[in-house]
């Protein structure tokens, strides 16, 4: 296959580029760097099955050549205000990624009768009120907190991606992504794993957000992406979640990371920053992945933190 890979220059889309290559397919790769990085695809220069385009896939996106299927990856994903990379700070681009961004992709896919597969995320679901999520589930979702640039750019995404699947008889797929971590995350982005890395790292306490009695359900990238790679070959096109179910409070999760790399600083807790609509509880329901993907995560937390940690000692 021809494959187009939005927001290629990114943490996922950096890592799908390397898969679809690896499994023989060519990668037509396109990013405008606003929360990317030429560093995570520099080692694809030169690759004869890899092309890149600096384009912003809110602009109408001309391609040449057949291409077979479409990844739209494209869009910021931190949450977190205190960084200059994280949604809250560019609110009008996140909208227009997952909104106009999902549509010019759409409508490159189906001027090629090109497969298209969308990045969701477990966002979609907002603070749950029912746990743990599975895609039945229709979410608890502010429309004008400050996560909503996001939870609503998505959720418009999915609704737009589902009426060209209905209207146009497009070939779609739709994966919800629960919190993937690994390397080529940003150091800076202000998301939990690379924030708790880098204090540890610096022999700096931790910044617990609230009490930390939240929970995430981590899921290292590697298992993250052979599962989205199943899912564009799959014929499912209602949504799927893929992630990691095994859920951690915030506290543990920072005290693991302490622990593995021998940061005595401990925890710092901080109240005042812990978001309003931050959800309390996340897990994912894989029993859709399982049963139509046959897929299920593999790494466990030691094992993929290590590799990350590695990843970040070479970085600082
Ligand atoms: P990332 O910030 O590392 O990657 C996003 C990439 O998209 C960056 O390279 C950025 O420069 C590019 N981009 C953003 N807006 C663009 C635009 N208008 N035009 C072109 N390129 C643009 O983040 P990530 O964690 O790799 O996330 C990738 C996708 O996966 C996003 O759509 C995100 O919503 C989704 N997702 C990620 C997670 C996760 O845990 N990492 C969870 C749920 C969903
Ligand atoms: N968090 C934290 N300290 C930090 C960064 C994040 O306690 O330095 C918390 C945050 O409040 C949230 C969880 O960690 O409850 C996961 O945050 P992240 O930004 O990784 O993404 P989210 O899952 O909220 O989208």
């Amino acid at each position: 296959m021809r494959v187009l890979v939005t927001g290629a220059a990114g943490f996922l889309g950096s890592h799908l580029c390397d898969k679809l290559i690896q499994e023989g397919h060519s990668v037509v790769g396109l990013d405008n760097f606003i929360t990317g990085s030429p560093d995570n695809i520099a080692h694809l220069a030169g690759n004869s099955k890899f092309e890149f385009f600096m384009h912003d896939v809110s602009n109408y996106i001309f391609m040449s050549g057949k291409l077979d299927a479409v990844m739209h990856f494209a869009s910021p994903a931190s949450p977190n205000p205190l960084s200059p990379f994280s949604y809250p700070n560019l609110p009008i681009q996140t909208m227009k990624a997952g909104a106009l961004g999902t549509h010019n992709t759409l409508g490159v896919a189906k001027a090629n009768g090109a497969r298209f597969l969308l990045a969701s995320t477990s966002e979609i679901y907002g603070d749950p009120e029912v746990h743990p999520q599975s895609e039945s589930y229709w979410g608890h979702a502010d429309p004008v907190g400050f996560r909503s640039v996001y939870d609503e750019a998505k959720r418009f995404a999915e609704s737009l991606t589902m009426a060209y699947h209905r209207f146009h008889n497009l070939d779609t797929r739709i994966v919800r992504i629960f919190n993937t971590y690994g390397p080529r995350m940003r150091l800076d982005d202000g998301r939990v794993v690379p924030n708790f890395i880098l204090q540890a790292l610096k022999g700096e306490p931790l910044t617990v957000y609230g009490d930390g009695a939240q929970t995430r359900s981590f899921c290292y990238v590697d298992d993250l992406i052979n599962g989205i790679y199943l899912l564009l070959l799959s014929e499912e096109h209602l949504p799927v979640n893929i992630g990691n179910p095994a859920e951690i409070t915030i506290l543990q999760f920072a005290e693991e990371v302490n622990r593995i790399i021998g940061n005595k600083a401990g925890i710092d807790f901080h109240a005042t920053k812990r978001l309003g609509d931050d959800p309390q509880r996340r897990q994912p329901d894989i029993t859709r992945a399982r049963s139509i993907l046959n897929w299920e995560p593999k790494v466990n937390l030691l094992d993929g933190l290590e590799k990350t940690i590695a990843y970040f000692k070479s970085k600082i």
